[in-house]
């Protein structure tokens, strides 16, 4: 297994991550960012971005990622495309788990994966997790070898696991909650290429159902039961996305990850920004705001001056 030392790891390459990263990086930290895929954040999904300040009013949501995230590179900050399912933050140093097994070991960590996190849990998700249910095709798919597995969601990512498991499954079905899907119309060719995808648009997962492993799923409106051996899931929704975590820092009442005035969480060398923490509006260029103070702390605690310092050149 790899591991990958750095000073700062910031989990989420969104506009918060990005800022973030502008910063960390330019103040001389060696700062790498995980994301998991840019087409999966806020900002990525968004079309037309009209009030992002000197962008004009017809960029859209990835042109200014892109440009955000060719910003962060040419300062040296390294983008890993991974999935983050765990951290440790009990020691002074901190450690990210990836879903590809790659190991990140940091001195400071920004916490900047959005808020387009799934806002309600399925009947039977948690029961048969690790038993037929699962958020990741790249690392579970070798089990489903001609198995039939559904595959929930809209996305990019949704998408692209689809195609994923229709390598080992014999039949994939994939269900849309909304009448069409978000991914890019290249990726859609490829899923209508797959003989063993069936895409179902409109259709609502309401429930996985099994005993020791999934069995079914039920669909809403109109009710179905579909037999499956396996449920992938990838729905989004606006629920901070904090699974990874693991319970090990103070959540608000309202679920969003807690910080103080430096935007440190409750454990120290752990700083958080952007749709991760509770706000009455969400837009870039506040998230983008707050990724820089996050770093310009993140420089404070690491170098233990005594106030934050922006680097004028
Ligand atoms: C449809 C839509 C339209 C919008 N329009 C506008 C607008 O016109 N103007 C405006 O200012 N704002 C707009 N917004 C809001 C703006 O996009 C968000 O406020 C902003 O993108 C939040 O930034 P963020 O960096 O906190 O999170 P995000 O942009 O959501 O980025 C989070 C990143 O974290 C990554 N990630 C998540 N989980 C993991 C994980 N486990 N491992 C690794 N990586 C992970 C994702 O891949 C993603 O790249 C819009 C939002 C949406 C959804």
């Amino acid at each position: 297994m790899e591991t990958l030392h750095c000073d700062v790891a910031i989990i989420g390459g969104g506009p918060a991550g990005c800022s973030a990263a502008i910063y960390t990086a330019r103040a001389d930290l060696d700062t790498v960012i995980i994301d998991k895929d840019p087409h999966a954040g806020a900002l990525g999904m968004a079309h037309i971005i009209a009030n992002y300040p000197g962008m004009g009013n017809d960029i859209t949501g990835m042109e200014l990622l892109e440009s955000m995230r060719r910003h962060a590179g040419s300062f040296g900050a390294r983008f890993m495309k991974q999935k983050v399912n765990g951290i440790d933050v009990r020691n002074p140093e901190k450690t990210v788990f990836t879903t590809s097994g790659t190991m990140f070991k940091a001195k400071a960590l920004i916490l900047a994966t959005g808020s387009m996190g799934k806002s309600r849990e399925l009947p039977g998700e948690k029961e048969l997790l690790g038993a037929g249910v699962s958020y990741c095709a790249t690392c579970d798919a070798a089990f489903y070898r001609q198995k039939v597995v559904a595959v929930a969601g809209r996305t990019r990512e949704a998408v692209e696991e689809a195609l994923v498991l229709s390598r080992f499954a014999s039949k994939v079905y994939l269900f849309c909650p909304t009448a069409s899907l978000t991914a890019p119309p290249e990726d859609i060719h490829m899923l209508q290429e797959q003989k063993n995808i069936e895409v179902f648009y409109s259709r609502r997962l309401d429930a996985i159902n099994g005993g020791k492993f999934v069995e079914s799923v039920t669909l809403g409106a109109p009710e179905e039961v579909v037999a499956v051996d396996g449920v992938f899931l990838y729905l989004t929704g606006s629920a901070p996305v904090l699974d990874f975590t693991g319970g090990q820092l103070d959540v608000c009442q309202s679920g969003c990850l807690q910080v103080d005035k430096d935007f440190m969480t409750s454990v120290p060398g752990v700083f958080a920004a952007g749709d991760i923490l509770c706000k009455e509006v969400k837009q870039a260029v506040i998230v983008a705001s707050e990724g820089c103070r996050a770093a310009l702390q993140v420089d404070k605690f690491l170098r233990g001056r005594d106030r934050a310092r922006s680097d004028y050149q």
